[in-house]
């Protein structure tokens, strides 16, 4: 059994080769969900259905979001419509005492479909709807979760870190805001004054993700302070990967990002952008996997392999020099 914690874009490129050394029926994918906003009333969920689409066969692999050959016509009439209507394209927040009304799981990320800022795709927006449905119901996260890795026929077990709301918070220059607004509204580019996971002294790791924790862990490639952050900030989590196997891909080449904002959040939070501030990061990692061309001393265990992955191929490389750094670490 082996557990993976993902974001959106590193680990799934891992997962997307690793079925041919981590057999996916003892496979567990743990996703991020302090990127998830509410749009126009359903529930968004990036880095979950990234991994869920992936499993399915359906993911758009060129931008590692969206269903691969998806229509956007919805998307494309709620643009018309509010730009013909006098309202611009950009993140539009409901008022502040409708954040934390309606479906709890949305609190502090509660967006308009005016001018709608995210790009759905029809068919995606039709799984966020059925999501949004079943939680209407008063099913869990997890819960709902499980139905679309069913309806997708995902070989993994797909878990939410939290059936709690938890937020992703970038304050910046330009002051708080979600970090999809950060990154897809604003294009990354105000300054990041530090980062703040709303809700999770509240929020606690649901018992599934509790009972995989126990099992080894791999950290793919990610960006420890968005996609990792959050679930560390979760109630017992730091602890749970202390006492299990933890193996790190680095998101970076010493100090060069493979892509994405890593490197400025990261010295937002006090950590060097580099290999070296991952491993501060992760005090509970007991190996890393490392590229070949990343010379970082670290005083943990070390594998190193071409961590650039492009295919499936370059996937399945990296996998076997992470179950490599497991039997090491
Ligand atoms: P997000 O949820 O989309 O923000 O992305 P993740 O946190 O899941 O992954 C982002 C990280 O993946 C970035 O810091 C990248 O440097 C890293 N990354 C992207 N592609 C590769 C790759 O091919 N190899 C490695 N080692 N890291 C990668």
């Amino acid at each position: 059994m082996v557990t993976f914690l993902s974001g959106g874009t590193g680990t799934p490129k891992l997962l997307a080769g690793a079925d041919a050394v981590f057999d996916p029926g003892d496979t567990t994918v743990v996703a991020n969900t302090g990127d998830d906003v509410e749009l126009g009333g359903l529930l968004v969920c990036p880095d979950l259905d990234t991994v869920l689409f992936l499993g399915g066969d359906e993911l758009d692999e060129e931008t590692w979001w969206g269903i691969d050959g998806d229509t956007s016509e919805t998307h494309d009439e709620l643009r018309l419509l509010s730009v013909e209507s006098g309202f611009p394209v950009e993140p539009r927040y409901l008022p502040d005492d409708r954040q934390t009304a309606g479906r709890r799981l949305a609190n502090w990320r509660r967006f308009s479909a005016v001018g709608e800022f995210m790009h759905i795709g029809d068919r995606d927006r039709a799984v966020h709807l059925y999501r949004s449905s079943l939680l209407d119901e008063g099913r869990s996260l997890s819960d709902v979760t499980a139905r679309l890795c069913a309806g997708f026929d995902v070989p993994w077990t797909v878990l939410p870190m939290s059936d709690d709301p938890v937020a992703t918070i970038v304050h910046t220059e330009d002051g708080p805001m979600h970090f999809q607004e950060f990154w897809i509204g604003h294009d990354g580019e105000p300054a990041i004054e530090s980062v703040e996971f709303r809700g999770a002294v509240d929020a606690s790791p649901a018992d599934s993700v509790r009972d995989a924790l126990t099992d080894p862990v791999v950290v793919g490639p990610s960006n420890p302070i968005t996609s990792i952050g959050p679930m560390l900030a979760l109630d017992g989590v730091r602890d749970a990967l202390a006492d299990t196997p933890v193996v790190v891909v680095s998101p970076f080449v010493e100090d060069e990002v493979f892509s994405g904002p890593a490197g400025e959040l990261m010295q937002a939070e006090g950590y060097d952008p580099s290999t070296a501030g991952v491993a501060e990061a992760y005090p509970f990692a007991d190996a890393f996997v490392l590229d070949t061309h990343d010379d970082t001393d670290l005083d943990r265990p070390v594998v190193r392999t071409d961590t650039r992955m492009d295919d499936d191929e370059d996937a399945a490389r990296v996998a076997n020099a992470v179950a490599e750094a497991l039997e090491g670490g």
